[in-house]
């Protein structure tokens, strides 16, 4: 598939002298001699009762168009807008499928989950993971002699490193695949061409055309618009990763994923940190059990919980900032020196120039089918511009299913088991459905716990807080969802995500031998939790 580039192309050679054209019957036969010609005949003729399959002829179109623009000059087989977890794997997908690529990235290879992301906040929580296990020294039987105390600053230096060497395996891979990497910002110029402007005075600018066209342009942290909300010290998640000095206290607006993890991170490096939360609990996508024990561990940690708080403002008082809320009625304030705002993330599509090329969004959330073709054919979206919160994981299997698509490759990703992780002390995740949506869907459901106390290994490790969930269908044993919070959750939930994905039942998973003393020895002691519950039809 990979067509010669626009931009390479040959000189065009001088036009050779055609031969003298052989006689030809049809063509040099006078009109009227020439019978009326008759169709073909069918290699298998049409039954009597037969027709043919109806053609729509909107496929029709697309397929000629399709054609066209395969036939027409162009410089990518494909062209990916954004080098993020979506753009980086969707490019080198489609390059190892045969594909001519280019990938176009205004900021850093690796996008917001290498660098603003996922990697930094991991590298993090690993030191204070350190940490945590330093101040237990004891309990293990080690004596430490003096004192220690973080470093925040080579805490930060090594966070910095680790981003430095994934970020050249990233650009190592993308050239190992031949997918030219193209800085700079794109703009929408046409359907399926686009404008590629240097920032930094880094690149050319060049106007690039592509058969097809990933957007994978990602998504940027919004504040809530309230009063206050641009006073200094009131940050997101981009600026909070640039801090060198541990604030003395913080408030954190928003309890998902970023906002617990942040708090948690905060409290650890010795900040006194305190969770706002408008919603009635911690997590609130999440199942309530898991929530309900996570908030109670976040209190345990000395973590201040503002549960069911509305933010109506930020005040400026001296050098210190005032979170104003409300909560039952009462308006109340807690003071801080930074303000994080964790408040949710909008798609990164202002600059792209949707409108120029058709492509339909709500206000900025591109709008795409279940194959992320967006409403221009040819054109496909993924990662977080299509629903500006989202996982790295989900980016890269969307990457993944459009390149195959484009390349005309069968789809090798199944993105209906999507799991939820949070790292937090301890871990969290989560996969499938919650008992209470799938009894909302009208499935019967029995569920198993375990209890990560009655594990050995989780005794041995001294990390014994915690559970897993288990939810089957009460008519056919399948498993539907888990639910986890305890020690290696993260890692845990892998497993689950395989059983929902070949469809397991209790006794498969049961039946599976894992490894003692292993923390995943408590997902098949759950699974038998739920068998042995009688069957509510029995
Ligand atoms: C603090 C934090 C922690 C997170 N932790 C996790 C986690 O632990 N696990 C997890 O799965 N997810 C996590 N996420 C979410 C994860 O980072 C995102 O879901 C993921 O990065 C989305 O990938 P993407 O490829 O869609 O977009 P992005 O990673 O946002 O990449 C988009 C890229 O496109 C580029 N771009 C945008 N517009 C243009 C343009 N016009 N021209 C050229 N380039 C352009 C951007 O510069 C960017 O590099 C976290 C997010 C945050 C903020």
């Amino acid at each position: 598939m990979k067509s010669q580039p626009r931009h390479q192309a040959e000189p065009a050679a001088a036009a050779p002298q055609m031969p003298d054209a052989p006689p030809n019957p049809l063509l040099d036969a006078p009109l009227e001699t020439l019978e009326t010609p008759v169709a073909l005949p069918l290699e298998t003729p049409l039954a009597e009762d037969e027709t043919l399959p109806a053609l729509d002829p909107g496929d029709i179109v697309e397929e000629a168009e399709q054609l066209l623009r395969e036939g027409a000059p162009h410089d990518f087989d494909v062209l990916v807008i954004g080098g993020g977890p979506g753009g980086y794997v969707a490019a080198i997908r489609a390059a190892q499928l045969g594909a001519h690529v280019g990938l176009i990235e205004e900021r850093e290879l690796g996008g917001v989950c290498l660098n603003r992301g996922c990697i930094p906040t991991k590298a993090l929580l690993e030191s204070v993971d350190v940490m945590r296990l330093m101040r237990r020294a004891r309990e293990y039987g080690i004596t430490l002699d003096g004192s220690f105390k973080p470093d925040f600053r080579a805490m930060n230096a090594r966070k910095t490193e680790i981003i430095r060497g994934l970020r050249k395996n990233v650009a190592h891979l993308l050239h190992e695949h031949e997918v030219e990497v193209i800085p700079g910002r794109a703009r929408f110029t046409g359907e399926h061409s686009v404008q590629v402007t240097p920032i930094n005075d880094e690149g050319v600018e060049r106007s690039l055309t592509a058969v097809h066209i990933i957007i994978a342009a990602g998504s940027l942290p919004m504040r809530l618009p309230v009063e206050g909300s641009d006073l200094p010290g009131v940050i997101t998640s981009d600026e909070l990763l640039q801090q060198e000095v541990v604030p003395e206290d913080i408030v954190v607006v928003g309890a998902g994923a970023v906002g617990v993890e942040f708090a948690y991170l905060y409290h650890e490096l010795g900040a006194r940190a305190t969770l706002l939360e408008a919603a009635p609990a911690v997590l609130p996508q999440e199942d309530r059990d898991i929530g309900q024990e996570m908030e109670r561990l976040l209190r345990e940690f000395g973590i201040g919980l503002l549960i069911g708080a509305k933010l109506e403002r930020i005040e400026q008082a001296g050098d210190r900032l005032q979170a104003v809320y409300s909560q039952d009625g009462e308006e109340n304030r807690v003071a801080a020196s930074l303000v994080l705002m964790a408040t949710g993330r909008c798609a990164n599509t202002d600059e792209l120039g949707l409108d120029a090329a058709g492509i339909e969004h709500d206000n900025g959330t591109i709008k795409v089918d279940e194959s992320c073709e967006t409403s221009v054919s040819g054109v496909y979206a993924i990662g977080d511009c299509i629903r500006n919160v989202g996982w790295a994981h989900l980016a890269s299997g969307e990457g993944t299913m459009v390149a195959e698509t484009v390349t005309k490759h069968p789809p090798t990703v199944d993105l209906s088991h999507v799991p939820s992780c949070y790292y937090t002390h301890p871990e969290i995740a989560s996969v499938g459905r919650t008992r209470e949506q799938a009894e909302k869907e009208g499935i019967t459901t029995r569920v198993g716990v375990f209890h990560f106390r009655a594990n050995g290994k989780a005794a041995a490790a001294g990390d014994h807080e915690g559970f897993v969930k288990i939810v089957v269908d009460d008519a056919t044993d399948k498993i539907l969802g888990c639910q986890i919070i305890g020690p290696r959750a993260t890692d845990l939930i892998g497993e689950a995500v395989l059983a929902l994905k070949t469809g397991q039942t209790i006794d498969e998973m049961v039946g599976a031998i894992h490894a003692h003393p292993t923390f995943s020895e408590a997902l098949p002691e759950a699974a038998l939790a739920a068998r042995n519950k009688p069957r509510l039809a029995d």
